[in-house]
Formats: structure tokens, sequence, C-alpha cells
């Protein structure tokens, strides 16, 4: 049984040849799965109900399910998929009332091999590498479910999508392409996997990079997120350098933000120091607190203290709207564990 949900128009091609029909079919199923949602082929009301009939003996949308599915009261939806092994990844789709902009925050892994601290998904270990095909589907799951169109999709749900750069890339191609989201519409964020920066250098992404710094300093960034040992910010910055060079496009510095461990005075100095000729945009993320540590959010007056202390370097900051707290939806909730 071939799962439509996911292929490219060349690969619909290859099934409607066998089944004798016209490239023209394949082009209707491909609009059918991308821009239409549907849930299954007995939808795909301009095809006959002979070629449906004879379609469905080889082949089917999908064969992801929906094991758990929680809206928030802000509106933010989260769902945990199951794919065809039984693994389950969470995908969360964010809505802001203000704008139409329907943002997909996207899986790569389940799990993740890099154990930051403060993350429930590393807290898993890591599992296994998510096909583009089962990146693809997140999307296109939502799609089907509520029946609206994502515009945006960034890669900050669970796993290290620089680990498994083929298939993000090949995810983004198709995004791009079957699902026209623009490539200035997706975001990939990343620890700092600085062999892989070098490679999105080369390639010219014009998607944004947004780095996982969440430190003023190499010890405290070592404190929290392991990966400082093997990358750590002085080549870190070196590659960023070399990667605005190269694409010209800004970067965005994520920065976690953690009471008494990395909001101080000191360290918002020292970030400007380290951001000063970097060409990017802050995202301040306040923690939210996971079952597995003892770290604490900051108060939201030492939120905007720290904020103003890095707009006073002309930069842009904005701070992180939490999204779907009450689902457990916000970043470095999503571990992936059946609820
Ligand atoms: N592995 C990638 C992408 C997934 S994590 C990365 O680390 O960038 C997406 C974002 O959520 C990252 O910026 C991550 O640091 C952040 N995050 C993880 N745990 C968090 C927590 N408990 N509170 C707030 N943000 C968290
Ligand atoms: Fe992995 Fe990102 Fe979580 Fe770190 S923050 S453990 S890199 S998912």
């Amino acid at each position: 049984m071939q799962i439509l949900s996911g292929l490219t128009l060349d690969e619909i091609e290859k099934i409607t040849d066998a089944l004798h029909a016209s490239k023209f079919r394949a082009r209707q199923i491909h609009n059918w799965i991308y821009l239409k949602s549907v849930k299954s082929i007995d939808e795909m009301t301009d095809l006959s109900v002979k070629f449906r009939e004879e379609l469905k003996k080889h082949a089917c949308v999908t064969d992801t399910k929906i094991k758990v599915k929680q809206t928030s009261s802000d509106g933010t939806l989260k769902y945990l998929l199951e794919f065809s092994d039984g693994e389950c990844v969470e995908t969360v789709l964010m809505r802001f009332d203000n704008r139409a902009n329907l943002t997909a925050c996207v899986s790569s892994q389940v799990g993740c091999a890099v154990n930051c601290s403060f993350c429930a998904t590393g807290k898993r270990g890591f599992i296994r590498n998510l096909t583009y095909k089962e990146i693809i589907e997140q999307v296109l799951t939502i799609q089907r479910d509520t029946g609206l169109k994502v515009t945006n999709v960034v890669f900050m749900g669970q796993g290290e999508p620089l680990l498994n750069l083929e298939n993000v890339l090949k995810a983004m191609e198709i995004f791009n392409e079957n699902l026209q989201i623009g490539a200035r519409r997706l975001t990939v964020s990343t620890a700092g996997i600085i062999p892989k920066i070098n490679e999105l250098a080369n390639l010219d992404m014009q998607s944004t990079l947004a780095i996982s710094l969440h430190a003023p300093n190499h010890e405290i960034r070592k404190q929290i997120m392991q990966i400082e040992n093997k990358y750590p910010m002085p080549e870190l910055k070196n590659a960023l350098k070399n990667y605005i060079e190269k694409t010209g496009r800004r970067i965005t510095i994520e920065y976690l933000l953690i009471k008494d461990l990395n909001d101080t005075l000191d360290s918002a100095k020292q970030l400007v120091q380290y951001l000063h000729d970097l060409k990017c945009n802050i995202n301040l993320i306040p923690y939210n607190p996971t079952a597995e540590n003892d770290y604490k959010r900051p108060s939201n007056n030492s939120i905007m203290r720290f904020k103003s202390l890095l707009e006073q370097s002309g930069k842009k900051v904005t701070v992180r709207l939490e999204r779907g707290a009450d689902i457990d939806a916000a970043c470095g909730q999503l571990s992936g564990k059946v609820l």
C-alpha cells in the first residue's frame, strides 16, 4: 500500500502511470493532498468513482495516527502523532489572534542526543531520526485535522534538526515546492552544530537560522549545554559570522532566561559583547519549568530589565510569547511520551 501523503508529483505520477491514468490525474491527486488536505481518496471528487476505487486498492492518504490532541485556552493545539513503527512525536500549531499566520512547530527526531540540562526532550535520549515524510506528515496531519493552511514552520519541536540535516533539507524543499510555504517562512533552530552550520552556509540557505545560545559565556553554557564542550562559543561565533557573510541573512539568537543563572546584569553585558558584531535579532525565552530539574523562570520585571539592557546595544529583542502553557505545549516540554 502506497502512502500518498509526502509523495512528490513525480512519485504520484509513477502510481498513476501504473494504473494507466494520465499525468493530469497525478496533478489532481497532488492538489488534494497538499492544498486541499483531504483525509481519504473518496474525497477526491474530481476523480471518477471507478478510478478512485482502483486507486484505493494501491494507495491511501496516510498511516499517521493522531494519538492525542489537546487544545489550549489560547488556541494552541498540541498533537501527539504516532508513526507506523509506533514511535510518537509532538507537533504544535500556534495561532496568534491578531495575525493570519499559522505556525507549526515540528519535530525532527524522536528524542534528542544533545541532552541540554533544561530540556525535557533531551532527557529521553535519542531514539531515531524522522524521515522527511514524517516531518512533512506533521504539517499535513494538522492541515487535514483543522482544515487550515499552515503558513510558517519552525523546527523547534523534539530533536536537533542539524543532526538529521538530510531529511530536514528535503522536507524544507517539499514545504517550499508542494505546500507553497516560502523559504523565508521556515526557521531551523539548532543547539549549534558547527560543521552543519558551515554546510548550510555553503548551500546559501534562505530560511531563518536560529541558534540556541542560552548563555553569555563558555562557563555558563557548559553548565547547561554539554555541547559547549564540543562546539565552544568562540568557534560557534566564527561559524555564525561565516554563515551571515555567505548567505546575507540575519540570524536569530535564542536565549533561554533562567533565574539567577544567566539573567544577571553581568550576563546581559557579556551577551551584548559576544553579539556586538553579529547581524542578529534576539529572542528571549523565559524558561518553562519541566519536571526534570529545579531551574526557575525569572520574574517579569527581570525579564524586562534584561531585555532593555540588550536593546541598548541597538539590537531587536523580542520575548517569546508563551503559547499553550496550560497543555504543556510550551518549548522544552515536548518529550513525546504518551500522555
Ligand atoms: N534542538 C533544537 C531545536 C529544538 S528545541 C534547539 O535546541 O535549538 C527548541 C527551543 O526550545 C530551543 O531554543 C530550546 O533551547 C528551547 N527549550 C528547551 N527546553 C526549554 C524549556 N524548558 N523552556 C523554554 N525553552 C526551552
Ligand atoms: Fe536537543 Fe534542543 Fe532539547 Fe537541547 S534543547 S536537548 S538540542 S531538543
